[in-house]
């Protein structure tokens, strides 16, 4: 039997379940289910790791509940810049955005820069340039903003807080990892960053091998949390290199990074990983993580906390 599967996430953090209304759990498990059922079909046609990952990805970014897409968070100066990045692990190409406005899908611009540009990583108004020469679809400031996030952004102005959009309860950068059917690998990861961040802050999230990876020869990985942490620990090549050179599963390598090595620097957050076998794994330091996988095998979860 072949295995493939799907795992997303929708930001990891400091959720209260006080907090957490049955109404707002059942609309977040809602939206995470839809998004791998989504890249589960596509993936079980036949489709690419690649189009499966961006499927989910593009059904949370237009989702207002997640910081990604509709509904990103605001910077210091009050603009929406999003960051995203994909990667596909059969030849090693990979494509990103950062601190780009107005791209309905910041994910498909990321897929475009990959498949179809010179170059890795574009950034801010020239990637908008490059979005609109490209045809994608461009949307006003209003689509994006979100009474809750306006809230969210006085209240984090009012603190001179940068804040993880978690840090408030509500949680949001997205992600994805897929294994297809010819085993290949991918990963994708899609947000507004952090909330108040300012002078046109870059988070992990569209660096390669840091928020966003995938090989053929060992995994697929997107990360969700503090950013500048995962930078520093380089987060998701490092659970890569342990399972190429130390020869560790998926499993312990992404415990030991996200569990002892990032909070070891005070990092906080998770990652949602799947390897050439199809295991999937998704461990997080944080109360919880808006998580979700569906797989070959019929297993199919959703979860908030731990
Ligand atoms: N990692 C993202 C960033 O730092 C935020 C998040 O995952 O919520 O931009």
């Amino acid at each position: 039997m072949i295995n493939f599967g799907i795992a997303i996430h929708g930001g990891a953090g400091i959720v209260s379940k006080t907090k957490m209304t049955k109404w707002k759990a059942e609309a977040y498990s809602q939206a995470l289910k839809r998004a791998y059922s989504v890249g589960f079909l596509t993936l079980k046609k036949g489709g690419s790791a690649v189009q499966a990952v961006k499927e989910a990805i593009i059904i949370l970014e237009d989702c207002p509940l997640f910081n990604a897409g509709k509904g990103s968070v605001y910077t210091n100066h009050g603009d929406i810049e999003m960051d995203a990045a994909i990667m596909d692990g059969k030849n090693m190409m990979a494509g990103a955005v950062a601190s780009v406005p107005f791209v309905k899908n910041p994910i498909v611009l990321a897929e475009t820069v990959m498949k179809k540009s010179k170059h890795v990583l574009i950034s801010g108004t020239k990637a908008l340039e490059y979005a609109k020469e490209q045809g994608l679809v461009i949307k006003e400031k209003e689509y994006f903003e979100e009474e809750e996030r306006y809230k969210q952004y006085k209240r984090a102005i009012s603190r001179d807080k940068v804040t993880l959009d978690h840090d408030d309860d509500k949680f949001g950068t997205v992600g994805a990892v897929a294994l297809d059917k010819k085993g290949n690998l991918s990963a994708g990861t899609s947000t507004g960053g952090m909330v108040n961040k300012k002078y046109g802050r870059i988070g992990d999230s569209p660096l390669i091998g840091i928020g966003t990876y995938a090989n053929n020869q060992t995994c697929a990985i997107s990360c969700t949390g503090h950013g500048e942490y995962f930078i520093r620990s380089v987060v998701a090549h490092e659970v890569s290199a342990r399972i190429l050179y130390k020869g560790q599963t998926l499993t312990q390598a992404s415990k030991e990074v996200i569990m002892e090595e990032l909070p070891g620097i005070g990092g906080r957050g998770g990652l949602i990983g799947i390897d050439k076998q199809g295991n999937i794994v998704m461990p997080f330091n944080t109360k919880g993580m808006y998580r979700g996988f569906k797989n070959s095998k019929e297993q199919e979860f959703v979860g908030i906390f731990s």
